[in-house]
């Protein structure tokens, strides 16, 4: 009985497929023939994507900054410039204590000299 109810299972399978589904099989099928086809192409583009980028990200570009006097690029935390020896630090005016932009000759808030 075991071995005839899983043949009448196919049967009717089949016959499910036959009536509802064999339309629907070539659609399915080219479908998903599609789809895995878009699927790889994302899938390289993705890689390409990332071996191309990927010596750029690699670059340490976060942990530098671009010097305000010559543009060399230096160290987020270097208190100079390797390149120029200026102080990247922003200056604090000596007399209200306000810090200044970067490059700043005088204080912009009282004028004194930097
Ligand atoms: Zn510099
Ligand atoms: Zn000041």
């Amino acid at each position: 009985m075991g071995n005839l109810g899983a043949t009448e299972l196919i049967i009717i399978i089949l016959i499910i497929l036959i009536f509802f589904g064999s339309k629907k099989i070539p659609e399915l099928a080219a479908g998903l023939g599609k789809g895995m086809k878009e699927f790889r192409k994302a899938t390289r583009e993705i890689q390409d994507d990332q071996e191309e980028s990927a010596p750029a990200l690699k670059a340490p570009q976060q942990d530098t900054t671009v010097c305000y006097y010559c543009n060399a690029r230096v160290a987020k935390d270097a208190r100079f410039c390797p390149s120029c020896g200026k102080s990247l630090a922003p200056p604090r005016c000596s007399k209200c204590q306000r810090v200044n932009t970067i490059g700043a000759k005088f204080c912009a808030e009282c004028g004194e000299k930097l």
